[in-house]
């Protein structure tokens, strides 16, 4: 992942064309969290300070090809005004390419407006390129997508990584290739299907496993024990039989669950037990605190630590416990905590520890394709360093 960075290159009086995650959720028009459009400002800023000009382009949600007014970047770009203290005009016409002086900021419109973005179109690619001398790509979350705005563009300009996106390397890197031991990986979430590659490429990696959330059942299950209700990939068993047997033959301890919270229904006000056994008919919706306190003590002695997926169903705040248990281990660990996965940021947000780790990934499905070992297109496209 050795790639060439916006720190290495001169911008000066250079138009830098930068591909950002300005995708911000929008209620009837407003922005609920600027969280995405503040994370932009730092490359922004050392373009301006290196005397260049800024283009900005991002996509806004799912127009599907066609022009949406509901997914307009209009209040990102007011906003991005009000943060930056200047005017940072919108421009809707892909085509009318308008020059940004030394110190100017301006934003076009939602790429996805067009359908030659997610069909990574050269003639658009060449027309988004048009804008700028160098390209940037900022855009962590969307470095799995081989788009116009964020792999075509680099056919036509020199392209580097943004300060955002140079930090996710630096991360992922480390860990993966050079990890302080022991390293110890936490898998939760929904289900083992999703994260079938995660877990192959870190058993190659890691010194422990230690599983829970909703994945954890199909590999109790093919340990032969009762699950009850609880989430099941039926036709996952078997493999989860053999993952289990290729750990074991490796040398890397595989931690699941002693003990659960058990529900007689998915609901907030089920009624909740802990039992070292599932009983038939109750779903186990969070790991037990005998697991927590195990699954602590390993994120303790641990030399690194990468998380991700929640222990338990953790929106619904009787079954969050081990959850906040692991965040908790995590921000205290003096480990390298590395967090990756939607749904794990949203937790270590949600218990507000968020500023106690080392990373927590910007980009869900990005960081998963990392952890599989995949090259993203985003990525690959940057000139090597
Ligand atoms: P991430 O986005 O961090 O990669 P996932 O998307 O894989 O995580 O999984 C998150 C979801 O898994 C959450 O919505 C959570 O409610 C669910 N989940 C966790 N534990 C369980 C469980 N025991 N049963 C059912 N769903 C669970
Ligand atoms: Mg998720």
């Amino acid at each position: 992942m050795q790639k060439k960075s916006l720190r290495e290159v001169a911008v000066s009086g250079q138009r830098v064309l930068v591909r950002s995650d300005l995708n911000v959720p929008l209620k009837g028009g407003v922005i609920t969290d600027d969280t995405r459009i503040r994370a932009s400002l730092p490359t922004v800023r050392q373009i301006l300070d290196g005397g260049g000009g800024v283009v900005l382009m991002s996509h806004l949600g799912r127009p599907k090809g066609q022009v949406a007014p509901a997914f307009s970047l209009a209040p990102v770009a007011a906003r991005l005004s009000e943060l930056l203290g200047q005017d940072v005009p919108l421009h809707t016409d892909f085509h009318q390419v308008t020059d940004v002086p030394v110190g100017g900021v301006c934003l076009l419109e939602n790429v996805r407006f067009h359908p030659g973005e997610t069909a990574n179109d050269p003639a658009f690619a060449s027309a988004l390129a048009a804008w700028g001398d160098l390209f940037v790509n900022d855009a962590f979350g969307s470095s799995h997508r081989a788009h116009a705005s964020v792999v075509g563009v680099a056919d036509h300009l020199e392209a580097v990584a943004g300060a955002l996106v140079e930090k996710e390397l630096v991360a992922f890197s480390g860990i993966l290739a050079a990890p302080a031991r022991p390293f110890v990986a936490i898998l939760g979430g929904a289900k083992v299907s999703d994260k079938i590659l995660v877990i192959e490429n870190l058993l190659e990696r890691v010194d422990a496993l230690l599983i829970g959330g909703g994945m954890a059942y199909t590999f109790l299950a093919a340990r032969g024990e009762a699950i009850g209700a609880s989430k099941l990939d039926a036709d996952k068993v078997e493999y989860a039989a053999s993952l289990l047997a290729k750990a074991a033959a490796s040398g890397v301890r595989v931690l699941l669950p002693t003990d659960h919270v058990v529900a007689d229904r998915f609901a907030e006000d089920a009624e909740r037990r802990v039992v070292a056994s599932i009983p038939d008919q109750w779903m186990a919706l969070d790991i037990g605190p005998e697991t927590s306190a195990a699954y602590r003590a390993e994120v303790s002695a641990a030399g690194t630590v990468l998380w991700n997926g929640p222990m338990g169903v953790f929106e619904l705040s009787p079954f969050a416990a081990g959850t906040r248990d692991i965040c908790e281990a995590c921000a205290e660990s003096p480990a390298t905590t590395v967090i990756g996965g939607g749904d794990s940021a949203a937790a270590v947000n949600v218990f507000g520890l968020a500023a106690r780790m080392s990373h927590i990934s910007t980009g869900g499905g990005a960081s998963l394709e990392l952890l599989e070992g995949k090259p993203l297109p985003g990525i690959a496209a940057l000139a090597d360093a």
